[in-house]
């Protein structure tokens, strides 16, 4: 049954102490979504341990809260209950011992497997931190400046800077009360998007100068290995978001970033404009996302890979323009 900002607020205002985490390899929104409800939790007097597989990304680290992720494989305890953010089955955190809670399930993933004991699924929601809003206000906890920020964090990366998604009012009057707090939201989208070391800047010049462009210039393929990361002087954190630079064009409507893991092993980037679903491409290979950011794991000769994943792209490129 899916629930509501108020029957997520009861079950955590019946309970004392908390393990908190969302997805590996965490993004602006499974962090920001963490940390806002962490210190909202806090400032009720309860406990909480926020815990994640992959540490953020490190120019995210300037956020008040996030000095205090736990970087672990293991949801240890004891606590009363598990709030899992942004995470459409049990198993995206990639920790271990989490089934053995009590646990919250609050996302926006489409597709949402209703794990949970108490779930709150809501598709509407440009980034999952609008429905922490939500249950923040339902829990009755003001918004301090840190509590806003981090709301800040998640919305402006799950936007892609208010580019993406379902965005809504509910957005912007979300937005207005982060502004109402005293954060200034110009500051923070630099801090988000114009940190990063100078290897990114050079890393984008080599990913977009072998770009390679199909089907009437409206896919563009991007790929990366360790010897590419190594000559740009990049590390692998300075990834984040470029799968978006090709969307720049015009004519661009598809995109897919295939980053080299191991071996023959490849993480799939999905994104897309408009009404081209790239989460259907993804989940032909078991993955899944949103309509316009989609991700998957691919393992195959990376030349056959991008053929296989320009048809399945070329599709719905056409199924979305029909
Ligand atoms: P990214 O390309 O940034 O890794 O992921 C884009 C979106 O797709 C995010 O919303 C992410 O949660 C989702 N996503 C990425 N990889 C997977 C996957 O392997 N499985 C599922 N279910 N979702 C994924
Ligand atoms: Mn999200």
């Amino acid at each position: 049954m899916n629930g509501s900002a108020e029957s997520v607020a009861a079950a955590l205002r019946d309970r004392q102490s908390f393990v908190l985490t969302s997805h590996a390899r965490p993004d602006g929104d499974a962090i920001g979504s963490a940390m806002a409800l962490a210190l909202a939790l806090e400032s009720m007097g309860k406990s909480v341990r926020v815990v994640f597989r992959d540490p953020p990304p490190p120019h995210y680290c300037v956020f008040p809260a996030v000095d205090r992720i736990v970087i672990t494989d293991e949801a240890g305890g004891p606590a009363d209950a598990a709030v899992l953010l942004e995470c459409s089955q049990i198993g995206r955190p990639e920790v271990a011992g989490l089934d053995r809670f009590f646990v919250v399930n609050i996302d926006h993933h489409p597709g949402n497997a209703m794990y949970g004991a108490v779930n709150w699924f809501d598709e509407s929601a440009a980034a999952c931190a609008e429905m922490v809003a939500e249950v923040i206000d339902a829990l009755g906890v003001p918004w301090t400046e840190a509590i806003a920020a981090h709301l800040y964090l998640a919305i402006a990366t799950d936007t892609g800077g208010f580019r993406h998604g379902p965005i809504s009012a509910r957005t912007f009057r979300i937005c207005a009360r982060i502004a109402d707090t005293g954060v200034k939201a110009a500051e923070l989208s630099r801090l988000i998007f114009d940190s990063y070391g100078i290897g990114r800047v050079r890393l984008m010049g080599a990913l977009l100068n072998d770009m390679e462009l199909h089907h009437g210039n409206r896919i563009a393929l991007l790929s990366l290995d360790d010897a590419l990361l190594a000559a740009s002087g990049a590390s692998i954190d300075d990834t984040e978001g470029l799968v978006n630079l090709p969307l720049g064009a015009r004519e661009i409507v598809a995109v897919a970033f295939f980053k080299r893991q191991s071996g023959d092993v490849f993480r799939v980037s999905l994104r897309s404009k408009g009404s081209v679903n790239v989460r259907e491409v993804a989940e032909r290979w078991q993955g899944g996302g949103h309509t316009n950011a989609a991700g998957c794991t691919m393992t195959g000769d990376l030349a056959t890979l991008k053929r296989t994943v320009a048809v399945a792209l070329a599709a719905a490129v056409d199924a979305g323009a029909a």
